[in-house]
């Protein structure tokens, strides 16, 4: 465990700085936590500016999982839950959520979770243990 790193940990580089977490820009919360912004938040040093990723997967069994963890799940009983997800709003007009599932989980525990787009969606899609659903946000 001794590769884990975390808000307050000295610099991985050995520069001697300590890593933080730099306010999020651009973050969408209020609209659709946990936004995109959130969840690529990087570990930055305060001295040499180096950013890094957050040790992956420390506790993928866990299901309390800290906001700044980037690994979100839901639960929605019955062993049915989505988990890894995050979404893809480059394109402007649509916002592309893609992440794994477990159990029966359906379209409409789906869009009654993550919400529909202003002008409606596409999917959501499920294969092989992932799910793939667009919202068309304009
Ligand atoms: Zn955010
Ligand atoms: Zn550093």
């Amino acid at each position: 465990m001794k590769n884990l790193i975390d808000e307050g940990s000295p610099c991985p580089i050995g520069c001697g700085g300590t890593l933080y977490y730099p306010p999020v820009e651009n973050c969408s919360c209020h609209i659709n936590p946990p936004c995109y912004a959130c969840i690529s938040i990087k570990l930055t040093c305060n001295k040499c500016g180096e950013g890094f990723r957050e040790a992956e997967e420390p506790h993928q069994s866990s299901s309390v999982l800290s906001p700044k963890m980037g690994k979100p799940s839901h639960d929605f009983g019955n062993g049915k839950r989505i988990f890894d997800y995050s979404y893809d709003s480059r394109s402007g007009s649509t916002m592309v959520y893609t992440g794994r599932y477990e159990g029966e989980v359906t379209a409409k525990d789906i869009i009654s979770f993550l919400g529909d787009g202003t002008f409606g969606h596409r999917g959501p899609y499920f294969q092989n243990g992932r799910f793939t659903y667009t919202k068309i946000t304009d």
